[in-house]
């Protein structure tokens, strides 16, 4: 059964290489059956994990999986595992590191319930991974570390391990995407560190470049109650709150509120990968000037 299972996987990624983009490839991989929903806890590795570390391993980046503990329930424990590649800065004098980061865990299976967590958050890893695709060869003025996050779903354990790991090394930025599908409301929303607030107009201009909508706000409160659900507190809600605890600037990007959040119905045929293609191009130019600019530093 395991080779079958394999087979099938070989299958697709052989038949989806050929046709479609890089992007609609790990979005077909990251949901597919033999993904099992990418639960978080096991002491080895999910696969998913792995697959990640291949696709950074394409580019000219070093790959390490970080692995931590993290509590579970009252009594037990986990163990989470992060991939972490870093993409180095090509000047003899660098600015401080910029990290995006992405969880690539979410909720498992349960019996025969799959949830593919396609826009939660196999888009913001694909995203990711075509980031890096994009920028990979161009000539940075800083590190850019490329965490795909773990354990997210069960308290942003991922992005609290690597934020402690940093040992006080100066961190530039945080950019954070946590469910990038545009379907819905035909919108991206970005919540950002107060900090930021001077960029907010240009940031939005480069994203309409991109025909990408943004809608920016750097209140958690304000985005709650402009997207009609008063009670998420978008502050906490994703791997950017960690970064935030440690005064490290953040821009959190999203998809704002998901019909299909943690329900079986978040699958790859609810995706506009078209979409997708405009808001990984938007982020990569966001990156493109932070990284390639001599942008002064905020921390
Ligand atoms: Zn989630």
């Amino acid at each position: 059964m395991q080779w079958l299972r394999i087979n099938t996987l070989l299958l697709l990624i052989v038949s989806f290489y050929s046709q479609a983009s890089t992007l609609s490839r790990d979005m077909t991989i990251l949901t597919s059956i033999e993904f099992e929903g990418r639960p978080s806890g096991a002491s080895e590795p999910h696969r998913s994990a792995f697959y990640i570390h291949r696709q950074f391993e394409k580019f000219a980046m070093d790959v390490e999986i970080s692995s931590f503990q993290f509590k579970q329930g009252f009594f037990g424990s986990g163990t989470g595992h992060n991939v972490v590649a870093t993409m180095r800065c090509t000047l003899k004098h660098c600015q401080s590191a910029l990290v995006i980061t992405a969880h690539y865990d979410h909720l498992g299976k349960n019996g025969y319930k799959h949830y593919p967590g396609a826009n939660d958050n196999a888009t913001g890893v694909a995203v990711m991974i075509d980031i890096a695709r994009q920028l990979n060869g161009t000539k940075l003025n800083r590190d850019i570390i490329f965490v795909a996050t773990d354990a997210e779903e069960k308290g942003l354990h991922g992005a609290k391990h690597f934020v402690s790991q940093l040992d006080h090394k100066p961190i530039f930025m945080n950019i954070n995407l946590d469910m990038l599908d545009m379907q819905k409301r035909n919108e991206l929303y970005a919540l950002a560190s107060s900090s930021i607030k001077p960029e907010k107009n240009s940031v939005i201009s480069l994203f309409e470049r991109y025909a990408v909508p943004l809608k920016m706000y750097f209140s958690s409160k304000r985005m709650a109650r402009r997207l009609n659900e008063p009670q998420i507190d978008w502050l906490r809600a994703s791997d950017h709150y960690p970064f935030h605890r440690a005064k490290i600037p953040f821009i959190y990007f999203g998809s704002g509120v998901d019909k299909n959040h943690h329900t079986t119905e978040d699958a790859l045929t609810e995706i506009n990968l078209e979409k997708l293609a405009q808001v990984s191009n938007s982020i990569t130019g966001l990156v493109r000037s932070y990284a390639d600019s001599s942008a002064s530093e905020t921390n």
